[in-house]
Protein backbone atom coordinates (compact mmCIF):
# COMPACT_ATOMS: atom_id res chain seq x y z
CA UNK A 1 0.00 0.00 0.00
CA UNK A 2 1.39 3.22 -1.01
CA UNK A 3 1.96 5.91 2.01
CA UNK A 4 -1.06 8.30 0.53
CA UNK A 5 -3.49 5.28 0.35
CA UNK A 6 -3.01 4.30 4.30
CA UNK A 7 -4.72 7.86 4.92
CA UNK A 8 -7.82 7.37 2.69
CA UNK A 9 -10.88 7.99 4.42
CA UNK A 10 -12.68 4.62 4.24
CA UNK A 11 -16.11 4.39 4.50
CA UNK A 12 -18.92 1.64 3.30
CA UNK A 13 -21.14 3.22 1.77
CA UNK A 14 -24.79 3.43 1.94
CA UNK A 15 -26.72 1.64 -0.59
CA UNK A 16 -29.67 3.42 -2.34
CA UNK A 17 -32.24 0.98 -4.50
CA UNK A 18 -31.48 0.73 -7.96
CA UNK A 19 -33.00 3.24 -10.35
CA UNK A 20 -33.79 1.32 -13.71
CA UNK A 21 -35.58 3.05 -16.72
CA UNK A 22 -37.31 0.52 -18.87
CA UNK A 23 -40.05 1.36 -20.71
CA UNK A 24 -43.33 0.16 -19.15
CA UNK A 25 -41.69 -0.99 -16.25
CA UNK A 26 -43.74 -0.83 -12.77
CA UNK A 27 -41.04 1.03 -10.56
CA UNK A 28 -42.02 0.37 -6.40
CA UNK A 29 -38.30 -0.05 -5.14
CA UNK A 30 -37.92 3.26 -3.73
CA UNK A 31 -40.68 5.15 -2.13
CA UNK A 32 -41.33 7.69 -4.73
CA UNK A 33 -44.75 9.22 -5.46
CA UNK A 34 -46.02 7.65 -8.51
CA UNK A 35 -47.70 11.26 -9.11
CA UNK A 36 -46.43 14.28 -10.85
CA UNK A 37 -45.43 17.75 -8.85
CA UNK A 38 -48.12 20.06 -7.94
CA UNK A 39 -48.60 21.87 -11.40
CA UNK A 40 -46.97 25.02 -10.88
CA UNK A 41 -44.06 23.11 -10.35
CA UNK A 42 -44.09 22.77 -13.91
CA UNK A 43 -45.07 26.65 -14.19
CA UNK A 44 -42.44 28.09 -12.48
CA UNK A 45 -39.36 25.46 -14.26
CA UNK A 46 -40.40 26.56 -17.88
CA UNK A 47 -40.45 30.30 -16.43
CA UNK A 48 -37.16 29.95 -14.91
CA UNK A 49 -34.93 33.11 -16.17
CA UNK A 50 -31.65 31.30 -17.63
CA UNK A 51 -30.06 34.60 -17.49
CA UNK A 52 -29.94 34.15 -13.73
CA UNK A 53 -28.05 30.78 -13.20
CA UNK A 54 -25.29 33.19 -14.03
CA UNK A 55 -25.35 34.54 -10.48
CA UNK A 56 -25.22 32.39 -7.28
CA UNK A 57 -28.39 31.41 -5.22
CA UNK A 58 -29.59 32.72 -2.56
CA UNK A 59 -27.83 31.01 0.49
CA UNK A 60 -30.72 31.19 2.69
CA UNK A 61 -32.96 30.21 0.46
CA UNK A 62 -35.67 32.46 1.73
CA UNK A 63 -37.93 31.95 -0.75
CA UNK A 64 -38.84 28.26 0.00
CA UNK A 65 -38.21 28.76 3.86
CA UNK A 66 -40.97 31.66 3.61
CA UNK A 67 -43.37 29.25 2.02
CA UNK A 68 -42.35 26.72 4.27
CA UNK A 69 -42.35 29.05 7.33
CA UNK A 70 -46.11 29.58 6.38
CA UNK A 71 -47.68 26.20 5.90
CA UNK A 72 -46.29 25.00 8.83
CA UNK A 73 -47.01 28.07 11.37
CA UNK A 74 -43.50 28.68 12.45
CA UNK A 75 -40.70 31.29 12.06
CA UNK A 76 -38.49 31.46 9.25
CA UNK A 77 -35.30 30.89 11.21
CA UNK A 78 -36.98 27.90 12.60
CA UNK A 79 -36.43 26.03 9.41
CA UNK A 80 -33.44 24.71 7.67
CA UNK A 81 -33.28 23.15 3.99
CA UNK A 82 -31.03 21.15 2.52
CA UNK A 83 -30.75 18.62 -0.84
CA UNK A 84 -33.25 16.21 0.39
CA UNK A 85 -33.84 15.25 4.25
CA UNK A 86 -30.57 12.96 3.43
CA UNK A 87 -28.35 15.88 2.95
CA UNK A 88 -30.58 17.36 6.00
CA UNK A 89 -29.45 14.41 8.58
CA UNK A 90 -25.79 14.09 7.51
CA UNK A 91 -25.64 17.94 8.38
CA UNK A 92 -27.62 17.27 11.72
CA UNK A 93 -25.62 14.36 12.74
CA UNK A 94 -22.54 16.51 12.18
CA UNK A 95 -23.81 19.00 13.81
CA UNK A 96 -25.43 17.80 16.96
CA UNK A 97 -24.52 14.21 18.18
CA UNK A 98 -20.94 15.04 19.27
CA UNK A 99 -20.98 13.26 22.51
CA UNK A 100 -18.43 10.50 23.74
CA UNK A 101 -21.99 8.79 24.47
CA UNK A 102 -23.51 6.68 21.89
CA UNK A 103 -26.75 7.46 20.14
CA UNK A 104 -29.84 5.25 19.69
CA UNK A 105 -31.52 4.10 16.68
CA UNK A 106 -33.53 1.02 16.49
CA UNK A 107 -31.95 -1.84 15.03
CA UNK A 108 -34.34 -2.24 12.26
CA UNK A 109 -34.96 1.29 10.89
CA UNK A 110 -33.32 3.49 7.57
CA UNK A 111 -30.01 2.03 6.97
CA UNK A 112 -28.05 5.74 6.29
CA UNK A 113 -27.93 6.17 10.04
CA UNK A 114 -25.12 4.32 10.64
CA UNK A 115 -23.00 5.07 7.61
CA UNK A 116 -23.09 8.46 8.88
CA UNK A 117 -22.11 7.91 12.20
CA UNK A 118 -19.12 5.88 11.03
CA UNK A 119 -18.39 8.80 8.43
CA UNK A 120 -18.55 11.11 11.26
CA UNK A 121 -16.90 8.52 13.61
CA UNK A 122 -19.97 9.41 16.25
CA UNK A 123 -20.51 6.31 18.48
CA UNK A 124 -24.16 4.28 18.28
CA UNK A 125 -26.35 1.79 20.07
CA UNK A 126 -28.83 -0.26 17.95
CA UNK A 127 -31.81 -0.93 20.41
CA UNK A 128 -34.16 -3.76 19.54
CA UNK A 129 -38.38 -3.12 18.02
CA UNK A 130 -40.19 -5.96 20.17
CA UNK A 131 -41.44 -9.09 17.73
CA UNK A 132 -44.26 -6.71 16.37
CA UNK A 133 -41.49 -4.25 15.06
CA UNK A 134 -42.43 -1.63 17.38
CA UNK A 135 -40.16 0.63 19.36
CA UNK A 136 -39.71 -0.16 22.68
CA UNK A 137 -39.73 3.50 24.48
CA UNK A 138 -38.29 2.47 27.85
CA UNK A 139 -35.14 1.89 25.76
CA UNK A 140 -34.93 5.51 25.03
CA UNK A 141 -34.37 6.10 28.73
CA UNK A 142 -30.72 5.31 28.70
CA UNK A 143 -28.08 8.18 28.37
CA UNK A 144 -26.94 9.02 24.78
CA UNK A 145 -25.67 11.47 22.65
CA UNK A 146 -28.90 11.88 21.07
CA UNK A 147 -31.76 9.94 19.52
CA UNK A 148 -32.94 9.68 15.74
CA UNK A 149 -35.84 7.50 14.02
CA UNK A 150 -38.26 7.73 11.78
CA UNK A 151 -41.97 8.24 12.64
CA UNK A 152 -43.20 6.14 10.49
CA UNK A 153 -40.30 4.21 10.74
CA UNK A 154 -38.40 2.20 7.65
CA UNK A 155 -38.65 -0.24 6.28
CA UNK A 156 -41.64 -1.35 8.48
CA UNK A 157 -44.18 1.68 8.11
CA UNK A 158 -45.23 1.60 11.99
CA UNK A 159 -46.20 4.79 13.05
CA UNK A 160 -45.72 5.56 16.96
CA UNK A 161 -48.39 7.60 18.03
CA UNK A 162 -47.63 10.93 19.43
CA UNK A 163 -47.50 10.13 22.97
CA UNK A 164 -44.59 7.65 22.58
CA UNK A 165 -42.64 10.19 21.04
CA UNK A 166 -43.65 12.88 24.21
CA UNK A 167 -42.48 10.20 26.52
CA UNK A 168 -39.12 9.46 24.95
CA UNK A 169 -38.65 13.91 24.58
CA UNK A 170 -39.82 13.80 28.16
CA UNK A 171 -36.77 11.30 29.25
CA UNK A 172 -34.35 13.02 26.89
CA UNK A 173 -33.65 16.96 27.46
CA UNK A 174 -30.37 16.64 27.35
CA UNK A 175 -29.46 15.70 24.02
CA UNK A 176 -31.17 16.23 20.39
CA UNK A 177 -34.13 14.27 19.91
CA UNK A 178 -34.53 13.55 15.88
CA UNK A 179 -37.53 12.90 14.25
CA UNK A 180 -37.10 11.44 10.38
CA UNK A 181 -40.69 12.40 8.98
CA UNK A 182 -40.28 11.29 5.47
CA UNK A 183 -43.39 9.63 5.26
CA UNK A 184 -45.25 11.60 7.79
CA UNK A 185 -47.98 12.75 5.36
CA UNK A 186 -49.63 9.13 4.54
CA UNK A 187 -51.25 9.33 7.57
CA UNK A 188 -49.25 10.00 10.98
CA UNK A 189 -49.61 13.28 12.81
CA UNK A 190 -46.54 15.47 12.74
CA UNK A 191 -43.94 15.71 15.76
CA UNK A 192 -43.75 19.51 15.17
CA UNK A 193 -46.43 20.74 17.42
CA UNK A 194 -43.97 19.98 20.07
CA UNK A 195 -41.47 22.21 17.96
CA UNK A 196 -41.88 25.12 20.73
CA UNK A 197 -42.19 22.98 24.01
CA UNK A 198 -38.89 21.06 23.59
CA UNK A 199 -36.01 23.35 22.72
CA UNK A 200 -33.57 19.86 21.78
CA UNK A 201 -36.54 18.54 19.38
CA UNK A 202 -35.24 18.38 15.73
CA UNK A 203 -38.02 17.54 13.17
CA UNK A 204 -36.78 16.35 9.16
CA UNK A 205 -39.14 15.89 6.41
CA UNK A 206 -38.63 15.54 2.56
CA UNK A 207 -40.09 16.58 -0.65
CA UNK A 208 -39.36 13.56 -2.49
CA UNK A 209 -42.66 11.38 -0.83
CA UNK A 210 -45.92 13.41 -0.46
CA UNK A 211 -44.96 15.85 -2.53
CA UNK A 212 -43.70 14.17 -5.62
CA UNK A 213 -39.99 15.90 -6.02
CA UNK A 214 -37.33 13.24 -5.60
CA UNK A 215 -35.42 14.61 -8.43
CA UNK A 216 -35.59 17.93 -7.31
CA UNK A 217 -33.78 16.95 -4.11
CA UNK A 218 -35.02 19.06 -1.25
CA UNK A 219 -35.30 18.41 2.76
CA UNK A 220 -35.97 20.71 6.11
CA UNK A 221 -35.74 20.30 9.36
CA UNK A 222 -38.05 22.55 11.88
CA UNK A 223 -36.45 23.10 15.30
CA UNK A 224 -35.76 25.79 17.93
CA UNK A 225 -33.56 28.38 15.92
CA UNK A 226 -30.92 27.74 18.07
CA UNK A 227 -30.45 23.97 16.70
CA UNK A 228 -31.33 25.97 13.23
CA UNK A 229 -28.62 28.35 13.72
CA UNK A 230 -25.97 25.85 14.50
CA UNK A 231 -27.21 23.72 11.71
CA UNK A 232 -26.20 26.71 9.85
CA UNK A 233 -22.88 27.37 10.92
CA UNK A 234 -22.07 23.99 10.11
CA UNK A 235 -24.05 24.03 6.39
CA UNK A 236 -21.76 27.14 5.53
CA UNK A 237 -18.41 25.77 7.01
CA UNK A 238 -18.90 23.30 3.98
CA UNK A 239 -21.42 24.69 0.87
CA UNK A 240 -23.17 27.56 1.36
CA UNK A 241 -24.84 27.30 -1.87
CA UNK A 242 -26.24 23.54 -2.13
CA UNK A 243 -29.66 24.81 -2.57
CA UNK A 244 -29.91 25.77 -6.57
CA UNK A 245 -32.40 28.49 -7.86
CA UNK A 246 -34.92 25.99 -9.28
CA UNK A 247 -34.86 23.69 -6.49
CA UNK A 248 -36.10 26.43 -4.31
CA UNK A 249 -38.44 28.35 -6.74
CA UNK A 250 -40.15 25.32 -7.96
CA UNK A 251 -40.50 23.78 -4.02
CA UNK A 252 -41.77 26.97 -2.85
CA UNK A 253 -44.47 26.66 -5.52
CA UNK A 254 -45.11 23.28 -4.49
CA UNK A 255 -45.65 24.13 -0.67
CA UNK A 256 -48.34 27.02 -2.08
CA UNK A 257 -50.46 24.21 -3.63
CA UNK A 258 -52.06 23.17 -0.56
CA UNK A 259 -55.19 21.23 -2.15
CA UNK A 260 -52.72 19.06 -4.58
CA UNK A 261 -50.96 18.02 -1.72
CA UNK A 262 -54.31 16.92 0.41
CA UNK A 263 -54.74 15.14 -3.11
CA UNK A 264 -52.55 13.26 -3.43
CA UNK A 265 -51.64 11.69 -0.27
CA UNK A 266 -55.47 11.13 -0.09
CA UNK A 267 -54.76 9.46 -3.28
CA UNK A 268 -51.75 7.22 -1.86
CA UNK A 269 -53.75 6.20 1.51
CA UNK A 270 -56.67 5.12 -0.37
CA UNK A 271 -54.70 3.13 -2.91
CA UNK A 272 -52.34 1.60 0.04
CA UNK A 273 -55.49 0.59 1.66
CA UNK A 274 -57.23 -1.40 -0.72
CA UNK A 275 -54.02 -3.33 -1.65
CA UNK A 276 -53.13 -4.19 1.83
CA UNK A 277 -56.80 -5.94 1.37
CA UNK A 278 -55.82 -7.66 -1.89
CA UNK A 279 -51.91 -8.86 -0.03
CA UNK A 280 -53.92 -9.81 3.16
CA UNK A 281 -56.32 -12.02 0.53
CA UNK A 282 -53.16 -13.53 -0.74
CA UNK A 283 -52.22 -14.91 2.46
CA UNK A 284 -49.61 -12.16 3.15
CA UNK A 285 -48.79 -10.58 6.36
CA UNK A 286 -47.25 -7.13 7.43
CA UNK A 287 -47.16 -4.44 9.88
CA UNK A 288 -49.97 -1.76 9.62
CA UNK A 289 -48.47 0.72 7.44
CA UNK A 290 -49.24 4.63 7.56
CA UNK A 291 -46.47 5.09 5.01
CA UNK A 292 -46.66 4.84 1.44
CA UNK A 293 -45.15 1.36 1.71
CA UNK A 294 -46.11 -1.96 2.62
CA UNK A 295 -43.43 -4.36 4.15
CA UNK A 296 -44.54 -8.08 3.18
CA UNK A 297 -44.11 -11.39 4.26
CA UNK A 298 -46.01 -14.45 3.26
CA UNK A 299 -45.68 -17.75 5.44
CA UNK A 300 -45.68 -20.30 2.23
CA UNK A 301 -43.98 -18.42 -0.22
CA UNK A 302 -40.40 -18.11 -1.05
CA UNK A 303 -39.98 -14.09 -0.99
CA UNK A 304 -36.58 -13.92 -2.51
CA UNK A 305 -38.06 -16.01 -5.08
CA UNK A 306 -41.00 -14.10 -5.59
CA UNK A 307 -38.85 -10.59 -5.17
CA UNK A 308 -36.73 -11.81 -8.56
CA UNK A 309 -39.77 -13.40 -10.50
CA UNK A 310 -41.54 -9.55 -10.04
CA UNK A 311 -37.91 -8.17 -11.29
CA UNK A 312 -38.26 -10.50 -14.17
CA UNK A 313 -41.87 -9.40 -14.98
CA UNK A 314 -40.44 -5.47 -14.95
CA UNK A 315 -41.52 -4.85 -11.47
CA UNK A 316 -39.37 -3.39 -9.14
CA UNK A 317 -39.67 -3.96 -5.39
CA UNK A 318 -36.91 -3.44 -2.68
CA UNK A 319 -35.48 -6.69 -0.62
CA UNK A 320 -32.75 -6.59 1.78
CA UNK A 321 -30.41 -9.38 2.66
CA UNK A 322 -30.26 -8.53 6.13
CA UNK A 323 -31.40 -11.80 8.05
CA UNK A 324 -34.10 -9.85 10.13
CA UNK A 325 -35.58 -8.88 7.35
CA UNK A 326 -34.72 -11.02 4.45
CA UNK A 327 -38.57 -12.61 4.66
CA UNK A 328 -39.55 -9.23 3.42
CA UNK A 329 -40.42 -7.24 0.34
CA UNK A 330 -41.18 -3.57 0.92
CA UNK A 331 -43.55 -2.17 -1.86
CA UNK A 332 -44.14 1.14 -2.67
CA UNK A 333 -47.67 2.67 -3.42
CA UNK A 334 -47.66 2.92 -6.82
CA UNK A 335 -51.31 4.34 -8.80
CA UNK A 336 -53.72 2.10 -9.16
CA UNK A 337 -53.34 0.41 -11.87
CA UNK A 338 -49.23 -0.60 -11.04
CA UNK A 339 -50.83 -1.70 -8.32
CA UNK A 340 -53.27 -3.70 -10.21
CA UNK A 341 -50.20 -5.27 -12.54
CA UNK A 342 -48.46 -5.75 -9.26
CA UNK A 343 -50.85 -8.02 -7.67
CA UNK A 344 -51.88 -9.87 -11.18
CA UNK A 345 -48.20 -11.16 -11.16
CA UNK A 346 -48.43 -12.13 -7.95
CA UNK A 347 -51.26 -13.98 -8.51
CA UNK A 348 -49.58 -15.50 -11.32
CA UNK A 349 -46.22 -16.66 -9.43
CA UNK A 350 -48.91 -17.95 -6.38
CA UNK A 351 -50.03 -20.53 -8.66
CA UNK A 352 -47.09 -21.73 -10.45
CA UNK A 353 -46.18 -22.09 -7.14
CA UNK A 354 -48.41 -23.98 -5.45
N1 LIG B 1 -35.41 9.18 5.79
C1 LIG B 1 -36.01 8.02 5.50
C2 LIG B 1 -36.61 7.21 6.58
C3 LIG B 1 -36.06 7.58 4.15
O1 LIG B 1 -36.64 6.40 3.85
C4 LIG B 1 -35.49 8.38 3.15
C5 LIG B 1 -35.59 7.95 1.70
N2 LIG B 1 -34.65 7.04 1.30
C6 LIG B 1 -34.87 9.57 3.51
C7 LIG B 1 -34.86 9.94 4.84
C8 LIG B 1 -34.17 10.43 2.52
O2 LIG B 1 -34.98 10.95 1.54
P1 LIG B 1 -34.57 12.21 0.67
O3 LIG B 1 -33.08 12.42 0.80
O4 LIG B 1 -35.00 11.89 -0.70
O5 LIG B 1 -35.32 13.36 1.27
Amino acid sequence: MREWEKNIRKTVPYVAGEQPDKPDMVKLNTNECPYPPAPEVEKIIKETEIDKFRLYPDPEASELTEALAQFYQVEQDMIFVGVGSDDVIANAFLTFFNSEKPILFPDITYSFYPVWAELYKIKYKTLALDKNFRIKKEDYYMENGGIIFPNPNAPTGLYEELDVIEDILKHNQKSVVMIDEAYIDFGGESALKFISKYENLLVIQTFSKSRSMAGMRIGFAVGNKNLIRAMKDVKYSINSYTMNRTAILSGMASVKNRDYFDLVRKKIIATREKTKKRLSELGFDFPDSKANFIFATHKALDITDLFEYLRSRNIYVRHWDNPQIKDYIRITIGTEEEMERLIGEIKNYKEAAC
